[in-house]
């Protein structure tokens, strides 16, 4: 029986899970698949870009190299954008005017950029000015490379999870780095203001220097951004000026193809459009009137549809993802989850300030659960408030007990050491078994550490305890 076409449109982190999804259910003897990226390399951990910035070479954190594909039979059309999808007549379109037909196709577009508006961004032919740059993609980090020098200034705009890794990142390169915020709380969708408060110290610490409440108006200079004015008057002086302030679905493909968008492409649960036969996931997705930015949810729905494409009669549906974050943020660590802030009269609020350490930690609770959670400085206790939060556990009558790193919910069997691919202790010990003996047999037997990299600590110290040999780095 010949097999069906399917197409993915996108190659990052979505397409790269969906198709390790598809390969774990022997997806290939149903479907010849391909994968059209724009960018012009394998998948890559876009979450690991900052190791770019700081010099590192994209087959640092390339998850998956042309070979990878090659090997697998899968046809992987890499640095070639899809410009057209036509679902009547089941064909696509490359820029390069080549014509692809599909049986199903899969939007894996994810998010762009989204800039605001602000005068003098560009030349006269509408692209960047020199040392203006957005902080999403490797070929980003290198136009900000191309202009960071040591002792130079420059101006980060955006004061959420990737404004503050760009600032980090540009400061270490030495740069001194000034981080614009149009709110008075960094990060303020994952942190309070005590949170908030506390991040700016420790990222002060850094010898960043953080203005909040602060609009951005214009960037100066002709042809290269030489300052950015800002909306009191003040004016500041950059060589570089990064806009990391927030994102935006990339719909337009799918628009262009008369498949229904809103905030991001409208799926069910099932993954699909209203288009019969095309699918979305990853972040370019709306789904319940939801959008998503971090890779847990992507990877959930790249669960589900690698279950629905496999077996079209399949019970599994995707229902919104409980979002939990938990990131070191440069140097610091955060995790936030649920509510951050009491939102009903009788919510209890528990809050733990070590000043001298920078350490905040805060629990929302309600109807004896935990509703939400911020960690600031010290976020070992969020593997067991993350599962208490996702199953509704019912929760110690001594909540400070909450806080112990020890704490690892209800189920200590469960030991989820890496929460982006759900992979547990017993999983880990099974793979060691079978042969395991480095980060890199892990990574490729289990997924594990290649999500957003912060459980390679305790990956390395089980393999260590398991294997007699040296532990090499990923
Ligand atoms: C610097 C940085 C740090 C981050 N840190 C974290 C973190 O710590 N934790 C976390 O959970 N998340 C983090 N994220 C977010 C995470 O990277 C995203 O959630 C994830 O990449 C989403 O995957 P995606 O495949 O939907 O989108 P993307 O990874 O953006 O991939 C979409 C791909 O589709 C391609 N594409 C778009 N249109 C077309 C077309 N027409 N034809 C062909 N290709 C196309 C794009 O070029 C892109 O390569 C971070 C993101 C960035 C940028």
């Amino acid at each position: 029986m010949s097999r069906e076409q399917l197409a993915i449109v996108g190659n990052g982190m979505a397409a790269g899970r969906l198709v390790d999804d598809l390969l774990r259910r022997d997806a290939l003897k149903r479907y010849a698949v391909s994968v059209f990226g724009e960018e012009p390399h394998g998948c890559y951990n876009r979450i690991l870009l900052n190791r770019v910035l700081l010099g590192g070479a994209v087959d640092d954190i390339t998850l998956k190299t042309a070979g990878w594909y090659a090997d697998r039979g899968i046809a992987l059309h890499a640095g070639t954008p899809v410009v057209r999808v036509s679902p009547a007549a089941h064909r696509l379109w490359t820029a390069d005017g080549r014509e692809f037909y599909f049986d199903k196709l899969v939007f894996a577009t994810g998010s762009e950029p989204r800039v605001p508006r602000v005068d003098g961004l560009r030349k006269s032919d509408g692209t960047f000015k020199d040392g203006v740059a957005v902080y999403r993609t490797a070929a980003d980090v290198g136009r900000m490379r191309a202009v960071a020098r040591p002792d130079r200034p420059a101006v980060v705009v955006g004061g959420g999870l990737l404004g503050l890794e760009a600032a980090k990142g540009l400061a270490d390169l030495g740069m001194h780095v000034t981080l614009l915020h149009l709110f008075d709380t960094l990060m303020n969708r994952q942190v309070d203001r005590t949170g908030g408060a506390m991040l700016r110290r420790a990222i002060e610490a850094l010898g960043i220097s953080v203005r909040t409440s602060a609009t951005t108006k214009a960037v100066l200079g002709k042809t290269r951004a030489e300052g950015v004015a800002l909306g009191g008057g003040d004016v500041l002086p950059a060589d570089l000026v990064v806009f990391a302030s927030g994102v935006r679905p990339r719909t337009e493909l799918a628009k262009d193809a008369d498949v229904p968008t809103n905030a991001g492409i409208q799926v069910n649960d099932r993954l699909e459009t209203l288009v019969h036969g095309l699918f979305a996931v990853g972040e370019c997705v709306e789904h319940d009137g939801r959008t998503y930015g971090t890779v847990q949810p992507v990877y959930e729905q790249c669960g589900v549809l690698a279950d629905v494409l496999c077996d079209p009669a399949t019970p599994s549906r995707y229902r919104g993802s409980k979002v939990h974050t938990r990131l070191k943020v440069a140097g610091v660590e955060v995790a936030s989850l649920g509510d951050i802030d009491p939102r009903q009269a009788d919510d209890e609020v528990i809050q733990v300030i070590e000043e001298r350490r920078g350490v905040y930690r805060k629990l929302v609770i309600r109807d004896g659960r935990l509703a939400g959670a911020v960690l600031v400085g010290d976020a070992s206790a969020a593997p067991g408030l993350i599962q208490r939060y996702d199953r509704g556990d019912p929760l110690p009558a001594n909540r400070l007990d909450l806080f112990a790193s020890v704490d690892r919910g209800s189920d200590l069997a469960d030991g989820m050491v890496c929460h982006c691919h759900q992979v547990n202790e017993q999983q880990l010990a099974a793979a060691v078994r079978g042969g395991c003996r480095t980060l890199q047999d892990i990574a490729a037997t289990t997924g594990a550490g290649t999500g957003c990299g912060s459980c390679r600590g305790k990956l390395a110290s089980l393999l260590l305890k398991a294997a007699p040999s040296p532990v090499a780095a990923m």
